[in-house]
């Protein structure tokens, strides 16, 4: 790993890779929707519930290099309680950071990933779980499991 790419991992970066937040499918998830970037193999689906127009809970699985993986669980962290409104707004500050390198002061832990922009190759893997939760938000309602829960 070059002395530049070591730099992009952050410590925010690696901390979301070593201990991903709300990773796992979610049971209650009342929308899915899956994101695959196939020029660097990463794969992620995001499982929301959307209750009364907001993010209730949201979870994602997948697999990838630790941008894709260390991004889409910082995405869960930032979308719970939003609504599809404040989740787009996000998404574009978020696509600020990774595409410029420059972040507005308040968006905190999003802008660990300002150094992606140096990476052109590596913006996908940054916004692929943005992506899929962007898409599972606009998707259409999934039928509740009719598995048992474990909650
Ligand atoms: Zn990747």
């Amino acid at each position: 790993m070059s002395a530049d790419l070591t730099e992009l991992y952050q410590q925010v970066i690696l901390d979301h890779n070593k201990r991903p937040r709300n990773r796992g499918r979610l049971p209650t998830a009342n929308r899915v929707a899956h994101g695959d970037n196939p020029t660097c193999g990463d794969q992620c689906s995001v499982y929301l519930r959307l209750e009364n127009g907001k993010i209730a809970d949201i979870s994602f699985d997948g697999s990838g290099c630790a941008i894709s993986q260390a991004s889409s669980s910082l995405m869960t962290t930032q979308l719970k309680g939003k609504d599809a409104a404040e989740a787009a707004s996000l998404y574009q500050q978020f696509h600020q950071i990774v595409t410029t390198g420059e972040a507005p002061e308040a968006i905190s832990d999003l802008a660990a990933f300002a150094g992606v922009h140096t990476f052109p190759a590596r913006i996908k893997c940054a916004t692929l779980g943005w992506h899929a939760a962007l898409n599972a938000l606009k998707g259409d309602p999934i039928p509740a499991t009719t598995e048992s829960r474990l909650d």
